[in-house]
């Protein structure tokens, strides 16, 4: 099934259900600040060069599964062990997607960095660091103004640039400012569509930046009621920035976890309860890295490299381990791990995972998830 024929399938129907409890309950709590909504930023003169988008072909191990949309959300600095102490009732979001669906606490970010922007640039490339193998190349974690592509020396496609050329909607709505850095990469220089008909250069149709997050959240909810994308990536940011204030794992940082599941909730409310959207979304949720104490950017500590990652959806089962699921992935125990021999679950399967849900090519030039061994399903 192609991505193009299930929008157009979608009951047009589902614009005319409006404001439902999810969206009512999106009242911004007093500690956020003011919404900034951002325009794009001025181009920097790099030359756009070609990418080589595979064709579309049959799937390799999901081809018959009923995903046709995927959500994936990042929740900046997640620590699973906040998840352990919090537990069911102060998560119950987050122990849902536990409950009915397949997950590990015990994922890893990419071996180099526990930072922010490579690992979310990671997760949507598949590829691991460093350049000079075949990595993404962008090594800093703030927008430097330029571009993924110039950071690597040529043009690198992500999991938007598949879904967007082989005639799927895309959207991203994150929470920091730096975020910029992909419509950079992926908009203004996007590259050519060369799967099918020709759908631009612009690669994420929706990009969104809220620093509230309640309201990013209300916003990405409003969009799944009235026209939800093929794949739409969410990034939160609220554990982070407690955990930057106050110390990682701290009371203000469990604080911001549970204000956070509260949204995670809404998000999966908003899908649960439309038929068309729950018996055809796959959500996916992980994060960039953990933290503990003041910071989180030493790469070498379990507290920062050791992530959730967690899958829900028709298909997936419910409970189970993914490493239980997955035979040819080691389940890393404490260590820091590298990329020789059977992987850990990464953030960075993100990208193939999405692809191989719906049934398209594998990102060009992605290394993790690239023969999408990944099982999520039964
Ligand atoms: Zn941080």
């Amino acid at each position: 099934m192609t991505v193009r024929r299930l929008r157009t399938s979608f009951p047009a129907i589902l614009i005319a259900v409006a404001f439902l409890a999810a969206g009512c309950r999106a009242t911004p709590p007093s500690s956020e600040t003011v919404p900034v909504l951002v325009s794009p930023a001025p181009s920097p003169g790099f030359p756009s060069a070609e990418k080589t988008v595979v064709p579309a072909a049959p799937s390799d191990e999901a081809a018959d599964n009923e995903i046709a949309r995927v959500i994936a959300i990042s929740v900046d600095g997640l620590n699973p062990r906040a998840i352990q102490k919090l537990g069911r009732s102060r998560t119950p979001a987050i122990h849902r997607l536990m409950r009915e669906g397949a997950y590990t606490l015990n994922a890893r970010t990419i071996r180099e960095q526990t930072r922010t922007l490579p690992n979310h640039t990671a997760m949507f490339t598949g590829r691991r660091v460093e350049g000079q193998r075949g990595g993404h190349g962008y090594t800093e974690n703030v927008d430097n103004g330029t571009t993924i592509h110039q950071a690597a020396g040529h043009y690198v496609a992500s999991v938007f640039d598949v879904v967007h050329d082989n005639g799927g909607s895309t959207a991203m709505f994150a929470a920091k400012i730096k975020f910029n850095l992909y419509k950079r990469t992926w908009n203004a220089h996007g590259g050519p569509d060369r799967a099918g008909r020709n759908d631009g250069r612009a690669n994420i149709d929706r990009f969104t930046i809220d620093v509230n997050n309640t309201r990013l959240v209300a916003k990405l909810t409003a969009e799944l009621r009235r026209s939800p994308r093929e794949f739409t990536f969410v990034h939160l940011s609220l554990p982070d920035r407690a955990g930057h204030a106050h110390g990682f794992m701290r009371k203000e940082y469990l604080d911001a976890v549970e204000q956070t599941d509260r949204l995670l909730g809404r998000i999966l409310d908003t899908v649960a309860d439309r038929p068309g959207l729950h018996r055809h979304t796959l959500v996916l949720l992980t994060t960039d890295h953990g933290g503990d104490g003041a910071t989180h950017y030493a790469a070498d500590k379990l507290k920062n490299y050791r992530i959730p990652f967690m899958a829900w959806g028709p298909g997936i089962p419910a409970g189970r381990d993914l490493y239980a699921l997955n035979p040819t992935f080691r389940s890393p125990g404490t260590s820091r791990t590298n990329y020789r021999g059977k992987q850990p679950i990464r953030n960075a399967d993100l990208a193939n995972v999405v692809t191989d849900a719906l049934d398209l090519p594998r990102v060009p030039g992605s290394e993790f998830n690239s023969p999408r061994s990944l099982n999520l399903f039964r």
